[in-house]
Protein backbone atom coordinates (compact mmCIF):
# COMPACT_ATOMS: atom_id res chain seq x y z
CA UNK A 1 0.00 0.00 0.00
CA UNK A 2 1.12 3.90 -1.09
CA UNK A 3 2.27 5.81 1.81
CA UNK A 4 1.80 9.44 0.70
CA UNK A 5 3.08 11.42 3.89
CA UNK A 6 3.99 11.02 7.32
CA UNK A 7 4.13 13.53 10.43
CA UNK A 8 6.55 11.67 12.23
CA UNK A 9 5.61 13.04 15.79
CA UNK A 10 1.91 15.57 16.71
CA UNK A 11 0.72 16.81 19.73
CA UNK A 12 -2.09 18.06 18.38
CA UNK A 13 -4.03 15.03 15.80
CA UNK A 14 -5.11 12.60 18.38
CA UNK A 15 -6.94 14.31 21.18
CA UNK A 16 -4.59 13.10 24.82
CA UNK A 17 -1.99 11.15 22.82
CA UNK A 18 1.34 11.60 21.01
CA UNK A 19 1.49 10.58 17.71
CA UNK A 20 2.31 10.32 14.11
CA UNK A 21 -0.21 11.02 11.23
CA UNK A 22 -0.44 9.11 8.13
CA UNK A 23 -1.56 10.50 4.61
CA UNK A 24 -3.20 7.84 2.12
CA UNK A 25 -3.90 9.54 -1.40
CA UNK A 26 -7.51 9.79 -3.10
CA UNK A 27 -10.74 11.64 -1.82
CA UNK A 28 -14.48 11.12 -3.19
CA UNK A 29 -14.97 14.96 -2.26
CA UNK A 30 -13.51 18.28 -3.58
CA UNK A 31 -13.62 20.83 -0.69
CA UNK A 32 -13.06 24.30 -1.87
CA UNK A 33 -11.32 24.36 1.69
CA UNK A 34 -9.09 21.54 0.79
CA UNK A 35 -5.34 21.81 2.07
CA UNK A 36 -4.24 18.75 0.74
CA UNK A 37 -4.98 19.10 -3.01
CA UNK A 38 -1.52 17.39 -4.02
CA UNK A 39 -3.02 13.94 -2.20
CA UNK A 40 -6.46 13.92 -3.93
CA UNK A 41 -5.61 12.07 -7.27
CA UNK A 42 -5.29 8.11 -7.32
CA UNK A 43 -1.72 8.81 -8.67
CA UNK A 44 -0.56 11.10 -5.96
CA UNK A 45 3.27 9.76 -5.41
CA UNK A 46 4.21 7.56 -2.53
CA UNK A 47 6.32 8.23 0.02
CA UNK A 48 6.95 4.98 1.52
CA UNK A 49 5.56 1.54 1.66
CA UNK A 50 3.79 -0.13 4.17
CA UNK A 51 6.17 -2.14 5.02
CA UNK A 52 8.57 1.34 5.78
CA UNK A 53 5.91 2.41 7.60
CA UNK A 54 5.28 -0.40 9.77
CA UNK A 55 9.26 -0.80 10.57
CA UNK A 56 9.21 3.50 11.49
CA UNK A 57 6.53 2.42 13.99
CA UNK A 58 8.60 -0.59 15.10
CA UNK A 59 11.61 1.87 15.83
CA UNK A 60 9.07 4.43 17.67
CA UNK A 61 7.61 1.99 20.22
CA UNK A 62 7.43 3.60 23.33
CA UNK A 63 7.74 6.86 22.17
CA UNK A 64 4.56 7.26 20.51
CA UNK A 65 1.01 5.96 21.87
CA UNK A 66 -0.78 6.90 18.79
CA UNK A 67 -1.03 6.89 14.92
CA UNK A 68 -3.86 9.09 13.09
CA UNK A 69 -4.50 7.74 9.55
CA UNK A 70 -5.85 10.74 7.10
CA UNK A 71 -6.17 11.54 3.95
CA UNK A 72 -7.01 11.91 1.35
CA UNK A 73 -10.15 9.93 2.37
CA UNK A 74 -8.65 6.88 4.30
CA UNK A 75 -11.75 4.71 3.70
CA UNK A 76 -11.94 4.43 -0.29
CA UNK A 77 -8.22 2.01 0.62
CA UNK A 78 -9.23 -1.33 0.31
CA UNK A 79 -6.25 -2.31 2.21
CA UNK A 80 -6.85 0.24 5.01
CA UNK A 81 -7.95 -2.90 7.14
CA UNK A 82 -5.00 -4.71 6.93
CA UNK A 83 -2.62 -1.35 7.62
CA UNK A 84 -4.87 -0.83 10.45
CA UNK A 85 -3.92 -4.09 11.85
CA UNK A 86 -0.63 -4.25 11.23
CA UNK A 87 -0.32 -0.76 13.13
CA UNK A 88 -2.37 -2.13 16.62
CA UNK A 89 -0.09 -5.42 16.09
CA UNK A 90 2.57 -2.87 17.57
CA UNK A 91 0.40 -1.66 19.92
CA UNK A 92 -0.95 1.89 19.14
CA UNK A 93 -3.95 3.47 19.56
CA UNK A 94 -5.51 4.11 15.97
CA UNK A 95 -7.44 7.47 15.10
CA UNK A 96 -9.02 7.95 11.73
CA UNK A 97 -10.17 10.96 10.06
CA UNK A 98 -13.12 10.41 7.60
CA UNK A 99 -15.72 12.45 5.60
CA UNK A 100 -18.18 9.87 6.75
CA UNK A 101 -19.03 8.96 3.17
CA UNK A 102 -18.80 5.26 3.32
CA UNK A 103 -20.58 4.31 6.55
CA UNK A 104 -20.32 0.57 5.68
CA UNK A 105 -16.63 0.94 6.04
CA UNK A 106 -16.54 3.31 9.18
CA UNK A 107 -18.92 0.40 10.94
CA UNK A 108 -17.07 -2.52 10.05
CA UNK A 109 -13.55 -0.78 11.10
CA UNK A 110 -15.45 0.06 14.64
CA UNK A 111 -17.40 -3.14 14.62
CA UNK A 112 -13.64 -5.15 14.53
CA UNK A 113 -12.33 -2.82 17.17
CA UNK A 114 -9.78 -1.32 15.31
CA UNK A 115 -10.60 2.21 15.88
CA UNK A 116 -9.57 3.89 19.07
CA UNK A 117 -11.03 7.72 17.85
CA UNK A 118 -12.76 9.24 14.72
CA UNK A 119 -12.89 12.82 13.80
CA UNK A 120 -15.42 13.16 11.24
CA UNK A 121 -15.97 15.99 9.25
CA UNK A 122 -19.17 17.61 9.07
CA UNK A 123 -18.85 20.25 5.90
CA UNK A 124 -22.22 22.51 6.25
CA UNK A 125 -25.93 21.87 7.01
CA UNK A 126 -27.89 19.14 5.12
CA UNK A 127 -29.36 21.54 2.21
CA UNK A 128 -25.31 23.10 1.08
CA UNK A 129 -23.98 19.68 1.79
CA UNK A 130 -22.50 18.57 -1.58
CA UNK A 131 -22.01 22.46 -2.66
CA UNK A 132 -19.83 22.72 0.29
CA UNK A 133 -18.12 19.91 0.08
CA UNK A 134 -17.64 19.96 -3.88
CA UNK A 135 -19.66 17.11 -4.71
CA UNK A 136 -23.59 18.28 -6.03
CA UNK A 137 -25.93 15.91 -5.61
CA UNK A 138 -24.20 14.11 -2.71
CA UNK A 139 -26.16 11.75 -0.71
CA UNK A 140 -26.41 13.04 2.16
CA UNK A 141 -27.85 9.72 3.71
CA UNK A 142 -24.66 8.48 3.54
CA UNK A 143 -23.03 11.55 5.84
CA UNK A 144 -26.17 10.91 8.03
CA UNK A 145 -25.17 6.70 8.44
CA UNK A 146 -22.01 7.27 9.50
CA UNK A 147 -22.68 10.49 12.01
CA UNK A 148 -25.65 8.09 13.70
CA UNK A 149 -23.33 5.40 13.98
CA UNK A 150 -20.54 7.62 15.86
CA UNK A 151 -23.98 9.33 18.15
CA UNK A 152 -25.37 6.08 18.85
CA UNK A 153 -22.48 3.92 19.59
CA UNK A 154 -19.73 3.43 22.26
CA UNK A 155 -16.14 4.59 20.17
CA UNK A 156 -14.75 8.25 21.26
CA UNK A 157 -15.24 10.30 18.21
CA UNK A 158 -15.38 13.72 17.30
CA UNK A 159 -17.47 15.63 14.55
CA UNK A 160 -15.80 19.06 13.30
CA UNK A 161 -16.35 21.31 10.90
CA UNK A 162 -13.81 24.01 8.95
CA UNK A 163 -15.39 27.23 8.95
CA UNK A 164 -14.56 29.55 5.93
CA UNK A 165 -16.09 32.83 5.50
CA UNK A 166 -17.44 32.46 2.12
CA UNK A 167 -18.93 29.12 2.60
CA UNK A 168 -20.95 28.60 6.40
CA UNK A 169 -23.38 30.78 7.42
CA UNK A 170 -25.75 30.71 10.75
CA UNK A 171 -28.38 29.00 8.25
CA UNK A 172 -26.15 25.73 8.14
CA UNK A 173 -25.45 25.83 12.23
CA UNK A 174 -28.73 26.27 12.79
CA UNK A 175 -29.42 22.65 10.63
CA UNK A 176 -26.31 20.89 12.56
CA UNK A 177 -27.38 21.67 16.02
CA UNK A 178 -30.53 20.24 15.36
CA UNK A 179 -28.89 17.25 12.88
CA UNK A 180 -26.26 16.26 14.98
CA UNK A 181 -28.21 16.97 18.24
CA UNK A 182 -26.26 14.87 21.17
CA UNK A 183 -23.16 15.15 19.70
CA UNK A 184 -20.34 15.38 22.69
CA UNK A 185 -17.89 16.95 21.58
CA UNK A 186 -17.48 19.35 18.53
CA UNK A 187 -14.64 21.90 17.04
CA UNK A 188 -15.36 24.63 14.76
CA UNK A 189 -11.67 24.96 13.05
CA UNK A 190 -11.02 28.19 11.44
CA UNK A 191 -10.15 27.85 7.53
CA UNK A 192 -6.18 29.26 7.33
CA UNK A 193 -5.17 29.92 3.55
CA UNK A 194 -2.20 28.24 2.20
CA UNK A 195 -0.78 27.98 -1.14
CA UNK A 196 -1.98 24.33 -1.53
CA UNK A 197 -5.68 25.18 -1.16
CA UNK A 198 -8.18 23.76 -4.14
CA UNK A 199 -9.83 27.21 -4.33
CA UNK A 200 -8.02 30.55 -3.66
CA UNK A 201 -9.34 33.40 -2.57
CA UNK A 202 -11.55 32.14 0.66
CA UNK A 203 -10.65 33.73 4.09
CA UNK A 204 -10.63 32.85 7.81
CA UNK A 205 -13.94 34.22 10.04
CA UNK A 206 -13.15 36.33 12.48
CA UNK A 207 -13.37 35.03 16.51
CA UNK A 208 -16.52 36.72 17.15
CA UNK A 209 -17.93 34.69 13.98
CA UNK A 210 -17.26 31.90 15.12
CA UNK A 211 -18.05 32.04 18.44
CA UNK A 212 -21.41 33.10 17.40
CA UNK A 213 -21.68 29.82 15.57
CA UNK A 214 -20.23 27.92 18.57
CA UNK A 215 -23.40 29.66 20.58
CA UNK A 216 -25.85 27.93 17.66
CA UNK A 217 -24.51 24.83 18.33
CA UNK A 218 -23.79 24.68 22.46
CA UNK A 219 -27.42 23.87 23.43
CA UNK A 220 -27.11 21.04 21.70
CA UNK A 221 -23.51 19.49 22.26
CA UNK A 222 -21.72 18.52 25.33
CA UNK A 223 -18.61 20.42 24.05
CA UNK A 224 -18.08 22.88 21.44
CA UNK A 225 -14.90 24.37 20.94
CA UNK A 226 -12.93 26.62 18.50
CA UNK A 227 -9.60 25.58 17.07
CA UNK A 228 -7.36 28.00 14.99
CA UNK A 229 -7.78 31.32 16.48
CA UNK A 230 -7.06 32.60 20.10
CA UNK A 231 -9.58 32.62 22.75
S1 LIG B 1 -10.95 18.31 2.90
FE1 LIG B 1 -10.95 16.09 3.20
S2 LIG B 1 -12.88 15.40 2.30
FE2 LIG B 1 -12.49 17.44 1.48
S3 LIG B 1 -11.39 17.13 -0.47
FE3 LIG B 1 -9.84 17.41 1.14
S4 LIG B 1 -9.33 15.36 1.82
FE4 LIG B 1 -11.29 15.21 0.71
Amino acid sequence: MKICGLQKTTLLDFPGHVAATVFLNGCNFRCPFCHNGDLLSDSAPGLMTEGELLDFLKKRRGMLEGVCITGGEPTLHLELEALIRGIKELGYLVKLDTNGYRPAILKSLVEKGLLDYVAMDIKAGRARYGEVAGRPGLDIGLIGESADFLLHGTLDFEFRTTVAKELLTADDFEDIAVWLDGCPKYFLQNYTDSDQVLMPGLTGCTKDELLTFASILRPHMGTVELRGIDY
